[in-house]
């Protein structure tokens, strides 16, 4: 570009250059030679008048074979001798100028052209002392007649000198730009080029430290941001005006199911956040937020619930984009749908004992039933009520267990001590079916809830011993190490099914309903003992093989035991 420029700016001041200096040449020339014309004219003129007067006519008679045009004529304008024409056949000459100022002046000068513009004649006339005027004229070129001449030469001249110009031109563009093009703008301040190019290196230079720092300050900004939102479980989505995603953090791509190899971001383009959910709350939501409007939808992706919150980014009453939030809400959602099945069942579930109690009263209250039956139904309804008191027991402990708010303190508690005691007050219970109940193992200290943990435990010897078969045998072994404590409960009973090993700690699932009605289950026993566990951050497992019995193992970890070792052993 820049070479073009100087090449033609080379070319162009050459050319006009060449017209001017050529003009100049010509005119001057010109006017010289039509000078020394009009002087020839004159200094011939007067010769001959000299002539004329000292020899008479006869001179111009004897005139040799000229160029020039010799005229005499009268004072009345009658022409006396012409060398060109018989005068005879001229016209009188007063009228003509150079004749007339002549005669009024003594000499003139006039040019008139011939018929074609080609040429010009050139009159000097000059009077006489006896007042008759010698004119002498010669013809000669016009200026138009030269320079149409000389066009061709001329085109040839300027076309020969454009040439080499040009030629010149280019080279001396090229030595022009050449540093210029060899300049290293990566490193401005290490060339060698023009002085006058040394402010602009050294301001480029600088402009490129600064966007250097910013653009290294922003990346910096860039990976904060990443870094914090990236460890943030819940999905953050930033939106522009157009609904692009501008910035996702790995939660918000994994939650929407953006596979990893999906590109969202390529180049300039990004893709737009509908792309991600075509839902009809995701799409509503995006709308929403985009129109300035603040917006919230619930979600189900993946069979899991999240909370989508959008905020609008509003600049000068100007929505700019938006900030989408998606909150894992499925656990909510789960202890939710739990409460409300919870609350159908206990309410289920107190209905029938109620529905016993009422029915049997009634009879009684009819007097429908014999003095001597009446003890029998009377012990119905102490049953039922014993029920209904039973449920409402477990009912409490669950919710408190729920609550997660029991003011309940650690204490160093002997699981081995602890388990010879339970099995005492069941001593009774174990008596009457035939059952053999054993504890075995050593005192082993933890740090826990003695109340709690008397209930899990309770609860799963009282099952042991209620789901055997009769004259069957129950073992509790208490072991310890440095790293875990573990209460194992054994029993020789009918065992679960694998089906319902996975569902036996549920609320009110009972495997088979009527035989643990009938044993006074209320379906509530192992789901204390699942969140009197989890209060307790014991561990629960369990083996069983249907016929044969089952296993319930407690595992209490012991890391932060030790103080509440060192307390028991003071
Ligand atoms: P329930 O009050 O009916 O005993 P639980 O929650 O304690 O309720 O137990 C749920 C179900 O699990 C019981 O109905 C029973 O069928 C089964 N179950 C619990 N413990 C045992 C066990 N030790 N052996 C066999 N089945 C058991």
């Amino acid at each position: 570009m820049m070479t073009k420029r100087i090449f033609r700016a080379v070319l162009g001041i050459s050319f006009v250059a060449c017209l001017a200096g050529m003009s100049i040449a010509f005119t001057v020339l010109y006017s010289y030679f039509d000078g020394q014309l009009s002087k020839e004219l004159k200094n011939e003129a007067e010769y001959l008048a000299v002539s004329l007067e000292n020899y008479g006519t006869q001179v111009l008679e004897d005139l040799p074979e000229s160029s020039e045009r010799v005229t005499l004529i009268d004072t009345n304008g009658t022409v006396l001798f012409d060398n060109f024409f018989d005068p005879k056949t001229l016209d009188n000459h007063a009228d003509r100028e150079e004749i007339r100022q002549a005669m009024l002046t003594g000499s003139s000068k006039t040019v008139r052209n011939s018929d074609t513009f080609q040429k010009q004649t050139v009159y000097y006339a000059l009077r006489l002392d006896d007042g008759k005027i010698l004119r002498v004229s010669s013809t000669q070129y016009t200026i138009v007649a030269v320079m149409s001449g000389m066009v061709q030469p001329f085109l040839w001249i300027t076309f020969s000198i454009l040439m080499v110009v040009g030629l010149f031109a280019a080279h001396i563009s090229h030595k022009i730009v050449e540093p210029l093009n060899q300049l290293d703008l990566e490193h401005p301040e290490n060339n060698e080029s023009y002085d006058e190019l040394a402010p602009l290196l050294t301001k480029i230079s600088w402009q490129q430290r600064t966007i250097r720092e910013q653009l290294l300050a922003a990346k910096q900004k860039q990976e904060e941001f990443q870094m914090i939102t990236d460890y943030m479980q819940e999905g953050l989505l930033l939106i522009d005006s157009g609904g692009e995603i501008l910035s996702t953090n790995h939660s918000a791509l994994k939650l929407l199911g953006v596979k990893p190899e999906l590109q969202i971001f390529v180049g300039a383009h990004r893709e737009n956040v509908l792309t991600l959910n075509r839902t009809e709350p995701f799409c509503r939501t995006v709308d929403a937020v985009l129109k300035g409007k603040r917006a919230e939808t619930v979600l189900e992706l993946d069979g899991s619930y999240y909370q989508m919150s959008a905020n609008p980014v509003v600049t000068d009453g100007k929505v700019e984009g938006g900030v989408l939030l998606f909150v894992d809400i499925t656990q909510q959602k789960q202890s939710e749908t739990l409460r409300r099945e919870f609350t159908a069942n206990v309410s289920h579930e107190l209905k029938t004992p109620l529905t016993s109690i009422s029915g049997f009263a009634e009879i009684i209250k009819d007097g429908f039933v014999r003095p001597e039956d009446i003890p029998q139904f009377a012990g119905k309804i102490f049953e039922e009520s014993q029920r209904l008191i039973a449920l409402v027991g477990d009912i409490i402990k669950i919710s408190q267990l729920d609550e997660d708010t029991l003011p309940y303190e650690k204490e160093a508690v002997d699981l081995y001590s602890l388990c010879q005691e339970i099995a005492k007050r069941l001593q009774s219970a174990a008596e009457s079916k035939g059952i053999d109940f054993q504890v075995a193992g050593q005192s082993t200290i933890v740090s826990t809830v003695r109340k709690i943990a008397d209930e899990v435990i309770y609860n799963l010897c009282d099952n042991a011993i209620k789901y055997n078969r009769p004259n069957g045998k129950v073992e509790v072994a208490v072991v310890g190490s440095s790293q875990k404590a573990l209460v194992q409960v054994r029993d020789t009973g009918i065992g679960i099914s694998a089906v319902d090993q996975r569902r036996v700690f549920e609320r009110f699932y009972r495997v088979d309903k009527s035989h643990s009605k009938q044993i006074g289950g209320t379906g509530l026993g192992l789901s204390i003992v699942k969140h009197g566990a989890a209060y307790l951050g014991v561990q629960i497992g369990l083996e069983s093989t249907e016929g044969l019995g089952s296993i319930f193992t407690l595992t209490w970890p012991r890391e932060n035991d030790a103080p509440a070792l060192e307390m028991k052993q003071d």
